[in-house]
């Protein structure tokens, strides 16, 4: 398969299948928002859950957090993002196109997309200038500048802002951390490549307060643990890297930065960054607000503004890897089949239970069995129509583990066909050995 134009397919089969579909469609579009669809919910539902049971229900160290989007003013001035979240922007004074200055070796010319920016002869790109990245918006009635808020760019703030509610009602100690999964908004110069880099997103961000001096410890071990989620969900550890920022790449709070990389048909590019944030945004939170943000700990009755270190993933972007990672195309006995290899726990749906053919009670027998796996919450599909290779071919595409078929022998001897999505293999089951089959194998 050429790598290139996988991302053209992954765009069709998400929308072919009710993954994802571009945002406002019938109006044109947008281009850089989606919607995400029946299958694409479960899927997005899927990773959020994993990260969620990782970074807090399995720990006694990590609390949950839902911060509001709209936040005080002052939160991204002390944050510095009033000042300084912003991309140098360029623009064509020819064609009126907009890059990222610092992305023209990868764009393409909006007159002549086989060159760079600046290489057709009628290019005539301004010199930059820095355009902030975030969402105005007013708050109330009035549309002055003292009501003017800001969608958030991040979630990591509105932890920062609550790190002694959360330490408190959890009396919690130094070191712990605060987890939350939300949107936020960037106004990208140029969004692109499908669900990668979008206006509206979806971010899980956990913050780790640790005391100064036991950071760079805690970023180590904050490295390993999420190296090791992504690999827990499936995806191929050769496709992974990490990439850490160059003293020149290092955002304004960052003492040390590594990304996670994924190797796209685009290129690696990040999905997860891990920063060491010192004491930036607590101190700068405590003198913006004038209320002191310090850790006491009881025991030693030392006080100190913790250090912390953040990991924060792109949920999109993450849900955007795990399908990049799980496309195959195969031949099967003459004909090419699309799959989805999605791990059984993150495939939106289960199992599918087909009647072979309309007749005969197979109907009946299988919707029978498809409610029952229902009502034990194992999310299944019934089938009833077109031929049974077809059936099969839409579930590859779906990434649904396994089909279930009720055929002639079911009214003999009351035993169904397992066909498993990845090896193909068929075997056969008594009708009430389904459920426990799958459960054992989720
Ligand atoms: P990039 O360099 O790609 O713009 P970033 O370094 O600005 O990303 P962070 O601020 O570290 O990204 O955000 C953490 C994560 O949030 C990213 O790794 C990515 O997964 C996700 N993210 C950031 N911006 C976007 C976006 N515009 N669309 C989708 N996901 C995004």
């Amino acid at each position: 398969m050429a790598e290139k134009d996988l991302m053209d397919k992954l765009v069709s089969l998400c929308k072919r299948r009710g993954f994802i579909f571009q945002s406002s469609e019938i109006y044109g579009g947008t281009g850089s928002v989606w919607d995400y669809g029946p299958l694409g919910i479960e899927l997005k539902k899927n990773i959020k859950d994993r990260w969620w049971s990782a970074m807090v229900h399995q720990r006694d160290d990590i609390e949950g957090l839902d911060a509001a989007i709209l936040m005080h003013p002052k939160v991204w001035e002390a944050s510095g993002h009033v000042e300084g979240f912003t991309d140098p922007l360029v623009e064509c004074k020819h064609c009126k196109h907009r890059y990222r200055q610092d992305q023209l070796e990868e764009a393409q010319c909006g007159r002549k997309p086989s060159v760079r920016p600046g290489e057709h002869p009628d290019c005539d790109l301004s010199e930059p200038r820095l355009f902030n990245l975030m969402f105005r918006t007013f708050m109330g009635p009035v549309e002055d500048a003292a009501h003017q808020i800001y969608l958030r760019p991040e979630t990591a703030q509105g932890i920062y802002v609550n790190f002694l509610n959360v330490q408190g009602a959890a009396r919690q100690k130094v070191p712990f951390g605060i987890a939350q999964i939300g949107k936020a908004f960037r106004n990208e110069i140029t969004p692109g490549n499908f669900i990668f880099r979008t206006r509206e997103f979806e971010q899980a961000e956990m913050q780790f307060f640790v005391e100064p001096g036991t950071d760079e410890e805690w970023f180590e071990y904050w490295m390993e643990a999420r190296w090791k989620w992504h690999v827990s969900l499936g995806i191929r550890e050769e496709k992974l890297r990490f990439e850490e920022h160059g003293p020149n790449e290092l955002a304004h709070y960052a003492k040390k930065a590594f990304d996670i990389e994924y190797e796209f048909s685009f290129g690696w590019k990040e999905f997860e960054g891990i920063h060491n944030r010192t004491d930036f945004d607590l101190s700068r939170h405590q003198e913006y607000s004038g209320r002191r943000l310090q850790y006491i700990d009881t025991g030693s009755g030392k006080r100190f503004i913790p250090y912390v270190i953040e990991t924060s993933v792109g949920v999109d972007r993450t849900l955007l890897v795990v399908l990049a990672d799980a496309y195959h195309e195969e031949e099967v006995e003459g004909e090419e089949r699309v799959v989805l290899r999605l791990q059984p726990s993150l495939a939106p749906t289960k199992v599918a239970v087909f009647p072979l053919v309309k007749k005969d009670g197979l109907p009946e027998i299988a919707e029978k069995l498809h409610r029952e796996l229902r009502a034990a919450a194992v999310p299944s599909f019934y089938d009833a129509s077109g031929s049974i290779g077809r059936r099969y071919r839409r579930q590859d595409e779906a990434g649904t583990p396994w089909c279930v078929t009720v055929d002639g022998q079911t009214n003999e001897d009351g035993t169904v066909t397992i066909r498993d999505r990845d090896s193909l293999a068929q075997i056969r089951e008594p009708l009430e050995g389904v459920l426990p089959w799958i459960r054992e194998r989720l």
